[in-house]
């Protein structure tokens, strides 16, 4: 939709009351994503009174599932599109649209000639490699919101990377809903591993993650590539959801507890330095506490670098809907309360181990926090859902890959000195400025620099 709109001669402003044309991208498969989205859409929708916005579009998951409900409750919105209209944005600008433009959940999946203006920052990019997903998970609504899967073909995904790499971009990440299962819907024999060797050889690419890998069909050929491809990071970020063989079979997840044991001790041994990120759905219709118990003990035994913990969503549409033995809030909510603070005290030991470690950095830019601070990822923090290295010390530029010795870590962050002695890689393709340049001294002063 940015590049869309940029072809279409708009620019990109950063605060919304600069903004003539305020675009919501909602999620909408659980109850806090929902709030989350409708409180964003009504906060907006202020600016139509205040500031210069004219037209108010709200797209994604959240109007595809509920369109008609949200048309007739917020007056306000302009248009709603759902979650393949995305090229339907050009019509919004041009003026030409009707206000409900919401269709087939399964219509569209982005292509390499699709325009595209990145919104991450430092050199890195996310990938769609498909859309959809064909499984019954019990809890889970997306097969409704996004439809069938729908895969691109290998050369259109390797072509939109070489653009990227092209422009400057370090890392991709690729993305889907059940990455695993990528390209068999071609019917051809494509696979995952295939894909990702392709992507992992384009010439200039540094860093590859992959997300979302489902436990059920992850196969050596991919673990073999994770564990010896040099671009490809060792970083496995796979939603176990649960442990317990009862409720794996209730969530129909298509394996028991046997498995996960398994494959975690696999990749353990046969990935060097890997970094295990996964999620769990706690409360979940029928789970018991010997259940829960059973799932304390396997994040115990795993020890995994990051864990999100998810309390169960009642979702109508959704099969767990139709369940009986629901665990009640409070229930819900001890249990991830108690597997969060386990899972803390591992994170914390981890993080700590990296401590006088020297890290390949990719810097993002400054921090959120104070401008004076640059802060950048280690191959072990993923985009938006991992921690960060806070730099000190030393010069670099956005978008440039440098050398960190970590001399500090809190629970979730890390703090560390760039080796300027080691020369920064840039993206091939890249032309810098050389901006101004804010970072803070390696004796804490905070001092601007111009590099
Ligand atoms: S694999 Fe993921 S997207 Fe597909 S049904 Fe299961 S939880 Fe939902």
């Amino acid at each position: 939709m940015l590049g869309t709109a940029r072809g279409q001669g708009f620019e990109h402003v950063e605060a919304a009351d600069d903004a003539e044309v305020i675009v919501v991208n909602t999620c909408g498969f659980i109850d806090g994503a929902k709030e989350e989205s409708i409180n964003t859409i009504l906060e907006m929708a202020e600016y139509k009174k205040q500031g210069s916005c004219k037209k108010l579009v709200v797209t994604g998951c959240l109007s595809q599932r509920y369109s008609e409900d949200l048309a007739a409750g917020m007056p306000e919105v302009d248009h709603f599109l759902g979650s393949s209209d995305m090229p339907k944005i050009a019509h919004v600008l041009e003026d030409k649209a009707e206000r409900m433009l919401v269709g087939n959940p399964a219509d569209w999946v982005v292509s390499a000639n699709d325009p595209r203006t990145l919104s991450t920052r430092g050199a890195s990019a996310y990938v769609k490699i498909a859309e959809g997903c064909n499984r019954k998970c019990s809890f889970c609504v997306i097969p409704q919101l996004r439809g069938k899967q729908r895969s691109r073909r290998i050369e259109d995904v390797v072509e939109e990377v070489e653009r990227l790499v092209d422009s400057g971009v370090l890392e991709i990440n690729l993305i889907s809903q059940d990455t695993v299962s990528y390209g068999r819907d071609l019917g051809d024999g494509t696979h995952l591993a295939e894909l990702v060797r392709r992507v992992a050889d384009v010439k200039g690419l540094k860093w590859l993650r992959l997300f979302y890998l489902y436990p059920e069909k992850m196969t050596d050929g991919l673990i073999e590539l994770i564990a010896d491809h040099p671009v490809v990071l060792p970083y496995v970020d796979m939603p176990i959801q649960h442990a317990a063989d009862g409720m794996l079979r209730r969530m129909r997840r298509g394996h028991g507890g046997r498995r996960l044991y398994d494959l975690v001790e696999r990749m353990r041994t046969r990935i060097d330095g890997l970094t295990f990120r996964t999620a769990f759905i706690v409360g979940h219709p029928g789970e018991t506490p010997e259940e829960f118990q059973e799932l304390v003990d396997f994040v115990q035994w795993a020890e995994f670098d990051r864990v999100g913990v998810f309390r169960y969503s009642d979702e109508e549409e959704a099969h767990a809907f139709s369940l009986g033995e629901k665990v009640t809030s409070q229930d819900s909510y001890n249990r991830a309360r108690r597997l969060m603070s386990i899972q803390r005290k591992i994170s914390k030991r981890k993080n700590k181990a990296l401590v006088g470690k020297r890290l390949q950095v990719l810097v993002e830019g400054p921090s959120q926090e104070s401008e004076l601070v640059l802060v950048g990822r280690h191959r072990g923090q993923a985009p938006d859902i991992d921690g960060t290295v806070f730099l000190s010390g030393g010069e670099a530029l956005p978008g440039s890959l440098v050398e960190v010795e970590i001399g500090q870590a809190t629970d979730y962050d890390l703090l560390g000195d760039i080796d300027e002695r080691v020369d920064p890689i840039f993206g091939i393709g890249k032309t810098y400025t050389r901006p101004s340049m804010v970072h803070s001294a390696s004796d804490g002063r905070r001092v601007l620099r111009t590099v």
